[in-house]
């Protein structure tokens, strides 16, 4: 599960931008980031790798799951895949 720290994020929405799945958003007046739809969410990281303040941790590493069917079906392996998962 993706957490997000209200105290560290700046609310700059880069994890808002890089999320392959549009699990996060930027809510409040002054906005912070929050896992919005958390059943989207594949623990790609992406999102705390490009977090500048360290503000969002989770499980990362399961790797996504659109990225690990789209290699399954195209019979290519990849270390990389759009997601930078
Ligand atoms: S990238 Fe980090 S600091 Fe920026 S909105 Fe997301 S959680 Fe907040
Ligand atoms: S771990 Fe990946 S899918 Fe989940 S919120 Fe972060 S960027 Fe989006």
């Amino acid at each position: 599960m993706v957490t997000v720290d209200r105290d560290r994020c700046n609310g700059c929405g880069e994890c808002v931008a890089v999320c392959p799945h549009a699990a996060l958003s930027l809510e409040g007046n002054s906005p912070r980031a929050v896992l919005t739809a958390a059943e989207r969410c594949m623990e790609c990281g992406a999102c705390g790798l490009n977090c500048p303040e360290a503000a969002i941790t989770g499980n990362f590493g399961v790797a996504c799951f659109a990225c690990m069917t789209q290699q399954a079906l195209s019979g290519k392996q990849s270390s990389r895949c759009a997601c930078a998962c």
